[in-house]
């Protein structure tokens, strides 16, 4: 049979209009096998996209060794695509993947399960929490000059959004995400109130604030978007399989 990767389609079958649409049964077996080595065909369907072309899985020894396309199903008369051909039943093929693959440092690992659904390695997660740690304290050193510039007075009412019990994490999926929960409401109080500050620079016409305010919002940006993207991550073991 024709290399299907490198003719995709497939040997041409034409037919005159109104004429069924002749038959044209593609066929693929493991290396070294022919059809009468098959010891059973069992009914299948491809599921590799939304056609669900009609097919018959080779059996051998107990193995899955092959795919034929069924000459009278509706949807393909027996043809299959590269996909259905040559993808769709190595179940037991020794290149299947069997553990997921996550990227590190470029590199792609095997890992468990709970590690990649979870989306990020513990040490990936610590290491992007050192990083927007670092930039908070970048921030506040960049802020040091102008406080003394200005002086600064402390208020009251702001402080009761200073979750106190972010001081200790909580416990379990739950508390995780009610920890992250908090700490987007305090990254959304930063964010405004770089914008607050940032008028206040245009107003007094301070270019080196308005600096600092520019610079700072966008790691206020960065925080938000990882916290968003670890609630969405959190949620569902916190929401249903801790349920
Ligand atoms: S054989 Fe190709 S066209 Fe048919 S269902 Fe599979 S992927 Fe889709």
């Amino acid at each position: 049979m024709a290399d299907r990767i490198a003719d995709i389609w497939g040997a041409r079958t034409p037919h005159a209009k109104d004429t069924p649409w002749p038959v044209r049964v593609d066929m693929h077996l493991d290396q070294g096998l022919a059809e009468p080595d098959v010891d059973r065909w069992v009914q299948s369907a491809c599921v590799l996209c939304s056609n669900g072309c009609g097919c018959d899985i080779a059996v051998k020894d107990g193995r899955v060794v092959g795919i034929r396309g069924r000459a009278g199903d509706v949807v393909n008369h027996g043809r299959l695509g590269p996909k259905g051909l040559y993808g769709s039943w190595r179940r037991d093929d020794a290149d299947r993947l069997t553990r997921p693959l996550v990227r590190r440092g470029g590199v792609l690992e095997e890992s468990d399960w709970d590690t990649a659904m979870d989306g990020e390695e513990p040490d990936v997660q610590q290491h992007t929490c050192q990083v927007l740690a670092e930039r908070v304290k970048r921030q506040s050193a960049a802020l040091t000059p102008i406080v003394e510039r200005y002086g600064e007075h402390r208020e009251r009412e702001p402080e009761r959004l200073h979750a106190t019990g972010l001081e200790s994490t909580r416990s379990g999926a739950v508390g995780l995400l009610r920890d992250l929960q908090d700490l987007y409401t305090l990254a959304n109080l930063t964010d405004i109130t770089w914008t607050v500050v940032g008028q206040a620079a245009q107003g007094l016409r301070d270019r080196e604030l308005l600096d600092v305010v520019s610079s700072c919002e966008k790691d206020t940006d960065r925080q938000l978007a990882w916290l968003c993207t670890r609630i969405k991550q959190a949620a569902p073991q916190a929401l249903i399989a801790a349920g």
